[in-house]
């Protein structure tokens, strides 16, 4: 029986072209002149002046928070459920991360939650979008208008994502991406900051490349890092570009055959096809158990494993982090709904490679596994 695995990217398109030109050429380093026009088109889709090409999606986050000037003491507001990209871009710069909950429909942070956590140390918002729909955008730039505070937005899983029909990505001071190969638009590893404010994006150049002085180079009076992003990624990158319309469209189409072939099986969250604001674009297709289901999110994998079906469990909350907690951070506080998502959700192969025999498959194993746990034939 063939594994059929959680995630396979489609390279189909003028991918392997572009990387040849940059061997014939000789430019793979991160001077080479794809990785400018990459940055100029992947901007421009989110309608950013401004966009520095990293070496992944956590580095553009570790780059956008460090730009705008957050440090020490200085607390930013995130979800509690969320990757730690999140949490370890406030935390190696000795700021807080400040946790909501999340909303249980939707998977995003639950934005009514955000204002009682403002404090005179709050100096951002995270606003991270999760697995296909965007966070309550409107409501978290209403708050950091209110109370002055800078907004990061992490679209990294919201590729060709829209908001009351404006891009994710275009929301905030800065907004920042990834390129792993679960994202729609994937480089292998990469991620991009965007903004559209002309001393933020010099800034996030300096702080991708080492802070070396303008003036005089090998001189440095700052810290930061090598997050430079090369011209083999972005050949990659341009390619996948070309498809970005074409793949959001097809990954839309995976997420309602899924919805149509599960949707009868008692016991099982699924996502959300559209809300007033978006329609999902199933950065990956989402499955939370309902109590009734007497198993969590680690049994399902290991069972459907057994179906020769690769899954994943959803993020770990922040607050239950062991390194967060050896830091003395986030004691006894509790996020009921984060906590659920955590231990109840998990994906099932939504690659943009995945053909529909293999979806066929995924959906009776998925039929036989939930059937398995509640005693019914499904
Ligand atoms: C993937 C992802 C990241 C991190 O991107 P990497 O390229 O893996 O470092 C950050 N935030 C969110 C919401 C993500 O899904």
């Amino acid at each position: 029986m063939e594994f059929i695995p959680v995630n396979e990217p489609l390279l189909k398109g003028n991918e392997k072209k572009y990387l040849c030109e940059c061997i014939d050429t000789g430019w793979i380093s991160s001077e080479g002149p794809f990785v400018k026009e990459f940055e100029q088109k992947m901007s421009a889709t989110v309608h950013r002046n401004h966009g520095i090409a990293v070496s992944n999606g956590t580095a553009a986050l570790e780059v956008a928070v460090q730009a705008l000037g957050i440090g020490e003491g200085d607390e930013v507001i995130m979800p509690a459920f969320t990757i730690i990209s999140c949490a370890m871009a406030v935390t190696k710069l000795g700021a807080v991360p400040v946790l909501v909950d999340s909303d249980i429909h939707t998977w995003n942070m639950n934005v009514d939650e955000i204002e009682r956590k403002i404090t005179s140390k709050t100096k951002a918002i995270m606003l991270v979008h999760l697995y296909g729909l965007p966070a309550a955008v409107d409501k978290v730039l209403e708050l950091a208008e209110r109370y002055d505070l800078k907004v990061i937005e992490d679209a990294a899983e919201m590729h060709g994502q829209t908001y009351n029909g404006k891009p994710c990505g275009s929301f905030g001071d800065i907004s920042t991406f990834s390129f792993y190969p679960n994202k729609h638009i994937t480089t292998g590893e990469g991620g991009m900051v965007v903004t559209n404010d002309d001393e933020l994006a010099e800034r996030c150049r300096v702080l991708r490349n080492l802070c070396f002085r303008k003036d005089v180079r090998y001189i440095h009076d700052e810290i930061s890092d090598n997050y430079r992003f090369t011209n083999l990624q972005a050949a990659v990158g341009l390619a996948q570009l070309e498809r970005l319309d074409e793949f959001v469209a097809r990954k839309r189409a995976m997420g309602k055959y899924y919805t149509e072939q599960l949707k009868d099986i008692d016991g099982l969250i699924l996502p959300i096809e559209k809300m007033s604001y978006s329609d999902n674009i199933y950065w990956v297709y989402g499955i939370v158990l309902k109590s009734n289901i007497q198993a969590d999110n680690k049994k399902v994998q290991k069972l459907l494993a057994e179906e020769g079906i690769g899954s994943r469990t959803f993020f770990w909350c922040m607050h239950e982090q062991p390194v967060y907690k050896k830091m003395g951070l986030f004691r006894d506080e509790s996020y009921p709904y984060a906590e659920y998502l955590a231990r109840k959700g998990f994906y099932i192969p939504s690659g943009l490679a995945l053909t529909r025999e293999q979806m066929d498959r995924v959906v009776t194993g998925v039929r036989k596994v939930i059937g398995s746990l509640t005693g019914k034939a499904l």
